[in-house]
């Protein structure tokens, strides 16, 4: 169904001097327009999407995963591997999560290019919270990003849609970024209720302050994460499209078209590619392939695509 448009503006978008061949077409178009039929009400729809052409360029981001791995001694290792990986940070953001504990051992020796994030935060302010991370503890750490509702915290740890919605508001009340992970489990896939969890998730956390600066959706389908099992680009491409669209008519225009989407769900150097090249994908969410050397080359697909 989406293969005909799925490369589509990846493949044609050309900047020239900042402004995109579709946005010279666009005008182009609009001019012709107003010369035939001055004072069209549906010139305003013309000018809108012109307006989108404009803003349409969303800057890559790739997040590693680490999860609950790694001793001192693999940090050291996993970050000498990360250090020695060349992109251009003015046109792809990398975030790496470590474990809570190693947040600090990661963030000093990791070079300049990667930020770091928290694999979860609080849903608490500081206080009498035993054993739990607040987010102005995260702040303070000038850590910048923290993942919410990993699919890990919501099937293991009984993180509901509320608890989401409650660490997100949170989070973004202190400054901090967040990764907000939404997906559906295979049980919902089969009985064909994708759509319907992803509003669901989308509801949850619609009345939280969202701005496309603060906050990455990752689009992570259950089934895929950790199992070998990858979206075909045509799921893939479907949900982004799907949580696209849901966010425009729920939130707002500006916020759906510029907030990253990003995919997680046993990317590789082998899929991540394909995947890239999608319309809405705007980077990966990756686990397992975090804590490989072919990381390396998930950076270099993600950033060849910007
Ligand atoms: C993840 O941890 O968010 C994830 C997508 O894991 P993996 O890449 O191993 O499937």
């Amino acid at each position: 169904m989406y293969s005909s448009t799925l490369y589509s503006r990846k493949n044609s978008e050309c900047m020239i001097l900042g402004i995109s061949t579709d946005f010279v077409f666009s005008s182009f178009l609009v001019l012709q327009f107003c010369w035939f039929y001055p004072g069209s009400t549906l010139l305003c729809d013309v000018l809108d999407n012109v307006n989108m052409a404009l803003v349409t360029k969303r800057k890559p981001w790739l997040g590693g995963n680490w999860k609950s791995n790694g001793t001192k001694v693999q940090v050291q290792k996993l970050v000498d591997q990360l250090n020695s990986f060349k992109f251009n940070i003015e046109k792809l953001d990398v975030v790496i999560f470590p474990t809570f504990i190693h947040l600090h051992l990661t963030s000093a020796l990791t070079s300049q290019g990667y930020a770091i994030g928290t694999q979860s935060c609080s849903a608490t302010k500081s206080g009498a919270y035993t054993g739990e991370i607040s987010t102005e503890a995260i702040k303070d750490l000038e850590i910048g990003t923290t993942l919410i509702g990993h699919s890990e915290r919501r099937q293991y740890y009984g993180e509901t849609d509320d608890v989401v919605a409650k660490k997100l508001k949170i989070a973004l009340e202190n400054s901090l970024c967040a990764v907000v992970c939404i997906g559906e489990t295979l049980q919902e896939r089969e009985e064909s209720k994708t759509t319907e969890v992803l509003h669901r998730q989308i509801d949850a956390i619609r009345d939280c302050p969202l701005s496309a600066q603060s906050v990455v959706i990752a689009y992570e389908p259950v089934w895929a994460i950790g199992s070998g099992k990858v979206a075909t680009p045509e799921q893939a491409q479907e949900a982004h499209q799907t949580i696209r669209h849901y966010l425009k008519e729920k939130v707002s225009a500006e916020f759906a078209e510029n907030v990253r989407i990003v995919y997680g769900g046993s990317v590789n150097a082998g899929n991540a590619d394909c995947l890239i090249a999608l319309e809405d994908v705007d980077g990966f969410l990756v686990g397992g392939a975090s804590l490989k050397p072919e990381f390396g080359t998930i950076i270099q697909s993600v950033a060849s695509a910007s």
